[in-house]
């Protein structure tokens, strides 16, 4: 709840504090159990930032992280460490987080060690375990990372965050290192796994194709604001923000007589550290109106759970919006 982390931009030799970068700047979701929250963005939106302050793994500017009732951010550091083993995060780059010079072995020990689990029988029968349970053997276990291939890699990442048990795994990109054709079956084996051992998703990713299946609902988010979240169905079918429909517009369709708007995105992305006034995205929206440099529009539920920050779609602004609906 009013997630924020605001990074010091620092200047000269004393390192004077000369501004914020809003990395995050006041995001608002929920996941509940056993789903999968797809949130997907541009590069520097704010994703990773924010996935990676839900396990203080980066500590919040402000606001509140709740997770089975119990408030995180305010946890001692032991007993954020406790709470870690039911909060995992697997990342994109699998090779970057597995340490080379260990085997696989001592890699998924680790986790096992952290939290206590002292006879090394128990570990080494839970590594193979779960090497079978990701697909890979327990003869792999001696190997060392070099001796994968990406995918295979992206499986260990997978087993070492399902060492601990926990009920939360929080990935990022997991499949965006990887060949079109290992995505799926790191996908499939994600489902397989979300089925088996009853895992909630948290599922970070950059375009809205990879997390079109495996969602139940979609966060998207542009410049550190989460700018619309509805079921997975709905904000396919209906995207209501001009910023999803441009992802949209990018995203193949299958089907060619499924007619699809097209939103082309006008320029770049801004500069964080000097971010647009009033909506972030009016620079590059084909239906800016006035009030879209002035005011920031507000992420609000039209029913459904199906939420939009976008003066279109804001009730004071209603004549706006019916010229506006000929348009979109
Ligand atoms: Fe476009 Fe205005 Fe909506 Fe922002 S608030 S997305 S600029 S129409
Ligand atoms: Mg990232």
């Amino acid at each position: 709840k009013g997630l924020k982390k605001y990074f010091p931009v620092k200047k000269g030799l004393l390192g004077r504090t000369v501004g914020h970068v809003k990395a995050v700047d006041d995001v608002s979701f929920h996941v509940n159990e056993g789903e999968t929250l797809g949130i997907v963005g541009e590069s520097g939106c704010g994703k990773s930032t924010t996935g990676r302050m839900l396990m203080r793994l980066l500590e919040p500017t402000e606001g509140s992280v709740e997770f089975n009732g119990k408030e995180l951010t305010t946890l001692s550091a032991d007993e954020m460490r406790k709470t870690r083993r039911d909060i995992q995060m697997v990342f994109q780059d699998p090779y970057a987080s597995l340490n080379p010079r260990h085997t696989i072995e001592r890699i998924l020990s680790e986790p096992l060690l952290v939290h206590g689990v002292k006879d090394p029988k128990e570990r080494r029968e839970k590594v193979h375990r779960f090497l079978e349970v990701v697909g890979l053997s327990a003869y792999h276990a001696r190997r060392y990372p070099h001796q994968f291939s990406g995918g295979q890699r992206q499986r260990i990442g997978i087993a070492r965050a399902l060492m601990t048990n926990p009920k939360l795994i929080i990935a990022d990109e997991p499949v965006s290192a990887l060949d079109v054709s290992i995505q799926a079956q790191v996908l499939n084996l994600m489902q397989d796994l979300q089925k088996e051992f009853n895992l909630t998703y948290i599922f970070i990713a950059h375009d809205l194709g990879v997390v079109r299946h495996i969602s139940d609902r979609v966060g998207v988010m542009y410049l550190g604001k989460m700018v619309e979240v509805a079921e997975s169905e709905q904000l396919y079918a209906k995207p209501l923000h001009p910023y999803t429909q441009a992802l949209l517009s990018a995203v193949p369709v299958p089907d060619p007589e499924h007619q699809k708007r097209e939103v082309l995105l006008e320029g770049d992305m801004p500069n964080p550290a000097n971010p647009p006034t009033g909506c972030t995205f009016h620079t590059r929206c084909p239906f800016k109106m006035d009030i879209c440099g002035q005011v920031v529009p507000q992420l609000v539920n039209l029913g459904e759970g199906h939420s939009v920050a976008c003066h279109l779609y804001n009730e004071e602004s209603d004549n706006d919006i019916k010229e506006k609906e000929g348009v979109i």
